[in-house]
């Protein structure tokens, strides 16, 4: 090389944060080592956010959160190998979850690990990726990182969003070219989820549809979260005046307390509608694939969907609306004529008859539960409910069994894209790595209501929280156990495989946070707003009678059922 500095050189490192910058990437979430700890520094140095988080798959949900509230690829960094494993169940869960996000890896020398010398982290990174993820790309020359970077940000959030995957060794990191080259290299993605609007037939038959039905259903997924059209999904929600379920990540799109919403009467909703129009929402599990009795088996669907190998993946569809949220509900706003869907009184009325009946006996379990002691599950969680009411912009993010149905189903939302949870899979882990993205992008207060044994799988994050003096305050639902904390020790002194134990609220001490230990709801109203005034990393650890809680809440008939029960 020209030591005298006449001819300028840049490296793999440099341009690999050169094209993130080039592509408005603004936060990077990841953990450092061999060969990325270089690629973070110069991150952070020219103004890229790097979140250094204590384990990948952290790291990664943060990133896919990210990605999930800004409609842009959240960037997750991570090692070779283990690091990398360790990130990939995060990229799965948001490709499970169309949301999207770019796993960005460094591996080990191309040479040593296709012959399986031994090299250190050695590993087929690229082979491995390519299963779990939307795509999977390997750059093998410096000159091509700007075609990489752009290639995975356009992958990740055009057409249904998803992970994908970006491998980079160790010698191109390393690699020096020149400055010009380099630079040439480069290019910013234009226009990376173009809009997709059906044609004026599709949208007819779709109007014609819900013009003829006698009962008819709205089911806003959270692709209509993602979709960032609130405004034409609340004008046509309300123009047509159709009931319509909120899936738990779509609650605040119209807030809770919407009168057209039936949340408080989903199963009869879902077995009596006979047309039903899907929005951002797959009738996968969640909805019972679509299938009677839990759904009339007459009914008609209307699917909005962005990917069309989802319509007719589960129950025919009679009018596919294939396109970007947006776009389709502008399009049908646009079409229906006044007054040409309306909703037969009967059907108004059945709805609301149940609701009144079901929000009477909730009501009921809810009082049952305020001066229960020790505290229920519903206690708690009625004073996180209050405390949340005086804080509509307080993001909440929710994962466990129990603290997942009762929480989803007891506290309202009332602002889009505030509630972040389990998701598709149903997935433990995403907790505080949601919670920290939610924080660091919009820098409001995060509210995470935890199981105490979803807590577990991304509890040492309390020390990122911490570090980066996040205003996140974690709600831990204690019952000291996963599903329930009563079983009884097995002969050999061990406890049941489903037993915990752990103070939480002393854990957050030790890396400099605040904690909090509380016995009844009153406790916990006065913890949780406390601790949202302060606007500083808190946790609560909420006494949970041990007794409350079932075993895997609502999905318990998911378990196979053999000859031996013990329970
Ligand atoms: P939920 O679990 O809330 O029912 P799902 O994740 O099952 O929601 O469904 C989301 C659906 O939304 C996916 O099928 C995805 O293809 C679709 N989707 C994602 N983004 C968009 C968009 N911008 N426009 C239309 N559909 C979208």
């Amino acid at each position: 090389g020209d030591v005298t500095g006449a001819k300028e050189l840049t490296d793999g490192i440099h341009l690999v944060v050169d094209a993130l910058k080039l592509n408005e990437v603004e936060a990077i979430y990841g953990v450092v080592g061999i060969p990325i700890t270089d690629l973070a520094r110069l991150a952070q140095a020219s103004g890229i956010r790097f979140v250094g988080f204590r384990h990948e798959s952290a790291a990664g949900h943060a990133a896919a959160a990210a990605g999930f509230l800004t409609r842009k690829p959240g960037i997750c960094l991570t090692v070779s190998a283990p690091g990398f494993l360790n990130g990939l169940v995060a990229l799965a869960n948001a490709t499970v979850n169309c949301f999207p996000m770019v796993q960005i890896s460094g591996s080990s020398e191309r040479h040593l690990v296709d012959l399986q010398r031994g090299d250190y982290e050695e590993m087929d990174q690229l082979a491995a990726a390519r299963q779990f993820a939307k795509a999977a790309y390997r750059v093998h020359r410096a000159e091509d990182i700007g075609r990489g970077v752009a290639r995975a940000i356009r992958t990740a959030v055009s057409g249904r969003p998803g992970g994908v995957y970006l491998d980079i060794p160790a010698a191109v990191l390393g690699e020096v070219i020149d400055a010009d080259l380099g630079a040439a290299s480069l290019w910013r993605v234009v226009d990376p989820a173009p809009r997709q609007v059906p044609e004026s037939a599709a949208l007819d038959r779709a109007i014609d549809l819900l013009a003829n039905a006698e009962r008819p259903l709205v089911v806003l997924g959270k692709g209509a979260a993602y979709a960032q059209a609130d405004e034409q999904i609340r004008q046509f929600v309300e123009l047509t005046g159709v009931p319509y379920l909120p899936m738990s990540m779509a609650k605040g799109l119209l807030p809770d307390d919407h009168p057209q919403s039936v949340a408080s009467t989903r199963s009869l909703a879902l077995r009596r509608a006979d047309v039903v129009m899907l929005v951002g929402a797959r009738l996968n599990w969640l909805l019972g694939h679509g299938d009677a009795p839990q759904w009339n088996p007459d009914v008609k669907f209307i699917q909005v969907d962005i990917a069309s190998s989802e319509l007719d993946s589960n129950q025919p569809i009679a009018a596919p609306l294939l396109g970007d949220v947006g776009s389709v509900m502008q399009a049908l706003i646009d079409r229906t004529k006044p007054g040409q869907i309306s909703v037969p009184a009967p059907w108004r009325d059945e709805l609301a008859a149940r609701s009144a009946e079901n929000v009477g006996k909730m009501a009921k379990r809810l009082a049952a539960a305020e001066s229960a002691h020790p505290m229920k599950f519903l206690g708690a969680l009625q004073a996180i409910r209050d405390v949340l009411r005086e804080n509509p912009q307080a993001y909440v993010v929710n994962e466990g069994a129990n603290a997942l149905d009762l929480a989803r189903n007891t506290i309202g939302m009332r602002v889009p894209r505030h509630r972040l949870d389990s998701g598709t899979w149903g997935v433990m882990g995403i907790g505080l790595g949601f919670a920290i993205a939610a924080a660091v992008e919009s820098g409001e207060p995060v509210v995470a209501i935890e199981g105490d044994s979803a807590f577990g799988f991304s509890g040492m994050e309390l020390e990122t929280i911490c570090r980066y003096g996040l205003p996140i305050v974690t709600v831990v639902l204690n019952n000291s156990g996963v599903y329930r904390g009563d079983a009884a020790a097995s002969p050999s002194g061990d406890p049941a495989p489903t037993a915990l134990q752990a103070r939480h609220d002393v854990m957050i001490a030790a890396f400099g946070g605040r904690g909090y230990r509380a016995t009844t709801p009153e406790e916990v109203a006065s913890a949780l707003r406390e601790a949202l005034a302060l606007g500083k990393p808190a946790l609560i650890d909420c006494v949970i009678d041990p007794a409350d809680g079932t075993e895997s809440g609502n999905i318990a008939h998911l378990n196979p059922k053999g000859i031996t029960v013990t329970r």
